[in-house]
């Protein structure tokens, strides 16, 4: 679902009130689901399941609950205060809509797994799938997430530089643009801006916002995104498309174009006790939230005709590094190459030097590997990336471990109490990066940016259930 940012008053022009249009949608539901539909009616009076998706680089949690179509996918008996778990800030999981991580199986159907290719998520903020994608993608796919709104591409870094995998390009472009990249990808990923019923039940303004010429707006929106994805895709590549509404015309429809071009449909397997339904037309997957546990979603598998060269770009293992020094902060499983951009020096495994450089040609690159270190004044210092991403080298930064209390703190922004705190130093919380120190003699100065610190005073929900105290 796209929200939409534009005055209220110039919104309803458009869209109209979304009250008005109840009954247009209620009858589109009758049409789709008959006698069903009251029982979806009922389930989006419901509320909403709760679930995350665990970094399995990082960490580990037994699963009571596990959502049946995702390896690292759990339910939680409640909705606990995220914010107020210092794992949640180290990138250890990711809080997620179960039935959007449907995108596994999809990943599993394409014959993709294990595979070496570059990959585009391209409506990515703020990264649901662009991580999911990561950890399935095998650890030298290239792995591109581009995203067209502005503030949204803040929070789709952050969550990407806190999931801490390398071989990840962070892209702020339009999709039309990608026509400077043709058939490039071995893989994209449209989860289209859409109408968003699916998320009726989680979120007020979704209804609210609701109306058939939405509907309209958001179909003109995912052909033009739709058609820019297709040319950018290699013969032989594999396009998912997803969205969280369950109008055909946004769904079926789209992939119909495509299917007309010469699109080959993918079937995407799963076991009828999870409760999917077949797309109209057998096109791709739905999940409504009176059979499905999670909210409103559709996704497809499609492959472009033509014939899939395997071939992997090998880079040339040469770059302007001005602080070559610098690549020994990162393990040497990779050939890195570092690369100075907009005062960040970068870590790009050398490999896909020559890929990042033809994507840099086309798309406005935001983040093109690791971020090393940032240039404050004179002084390069690590870059706040640095401490979460999984490539940190262990050998480097002194380490101080944070109790629950000092690491809530820490995330707060605030200096801790030190003797004799000299350099540079990471604050770990059970092991994992969190953030840099700066010694000043009796206190660790709080690096943390502004905008990754906890803002809220107290938690108005439970502790996370793995929190030492459980509060
Ligand atoms: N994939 C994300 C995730 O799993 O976390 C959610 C993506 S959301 C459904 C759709 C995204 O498309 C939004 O971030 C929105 O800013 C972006 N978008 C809106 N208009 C767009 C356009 N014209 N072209 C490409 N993306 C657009």
């Amino acid at each position: 679902m796209e929200r939409d940012r534009r005055d209220p008053s110039e919104r309803q022009d458009r869209i109209g009130k979304g009250s008005e249009h109840v009954a247009v949608f209620q009858d589109k539901i009758q049409q789709l689901l008959g006698p069903e539909a009251s029982d979806l009616e009922v389930a989006l009076g419901s509320q909403p399941p709760v679930s995350i998706r665990l970094n399995a680089t990082k960490w580990s949690l037994p699963s009571k609950d596990p959502v049946p179509w995702c390896t690292s996918g759990q339910y939680l008996a409640e909705r606990p205060a995220f914010t107020f778990d210092p794992l949640f800030h180290a990138g250890c999981y990711y809080v997620q809509e179960p039935a959007s991580m449907l995108l596994e199986q999809a990943f599993l159907a394409s014959g993709l797994s294990g595979k070496d290719i570059i990959a585009l998520d391209l409506c990515a903020a703020p990264g649901g799938k662009t991580t999911h994608l990561r950890s399935l993608l095998s650890s030298s796919s290239l792995l591109v997430a581009n995203e067209i709104d502005r503030k949204r591409q803040f929070i789709l870094q952050e969550n990407l530089w806190k999931w801490g995998a390398a071989n990840t390009v962070i892209c702020g472009s339009d999709p039309r643009d990608l026509d400077r990249l043709p058939e490039f990808f071995d893989l994209i990923v449209v989860d289209a801006p859409c109408s968003g019923e699916g998320m009726f039940r989680k979120d007020a303004f979704a209804r609210a916002q609701w109306s058939p010429a939405l509907v309209q707006h958001c179909c003109g929106l995912q052909r033009t995104v739709l058609q820019h994805a297709w040319q950018a895709l290699k013969p032989g590549g594999t396009l998912f498309y997803s969205t969280c509404t369950w109008e055909t015309a946004e769904n079926e429809d789209q992939m119909a174009e495509l299917i007309a071009m010469g699109a080959v449909p993918i079937k995407i397997p799963v076991e009828p006790a999870w409760g999917m339904r077949m797309g109209v037309d057998g096109l791709g997957l739905r999940c409504y939230p009176h059979k499905v546990r999670g909210e409103g979603f559709f996704i497809a598998a499609l492959r472009k005709p033509g014939i899939h060269v395997e071939e992997r770009l090998i880079g040339p293992l040469t770059d302007n590094a001005s602080q070559p020094e610098m690549a020994a902060w990162l393990n040497e499983d990779r050939p890195w190459q570092l690369v100075e951009h907009d005062q960040i020096q970068f870590a790009i495994d050398g490999q896909h030097i020559t890929n990042i450089r033809s994507i840099a040609n086309a798309l406005r690159v935001l983040s093109p590997g690791v971020p090393l270190a940032e240039k404050k004044g004179d002084e390069w210092r690590p870059h706040a990336a640095l401490a979460l991403a999984g490539d940190r080298s262990t050998n480097v930064f002194p380490e101080i471990a944070l109790s629950y209390d000092q690491a809530l703190a820490y995330l707060r922004g605030t200096a801790l109490p030190a003797k004799d705190a000299r350099g540079t130093a990471l604050a770990t919380y059970n092991g994992h990066g969190l953030g840099w120190l700066r010694g000043a003699g009796n206190r660790w100065n709080n690096l943390l940016p502004a905008s990754w610190r906890i803002k809220a005073q107290r938690p108005i929900a439970p502790n996370v259930p793995w929190a030492p105290s459980h509060r």
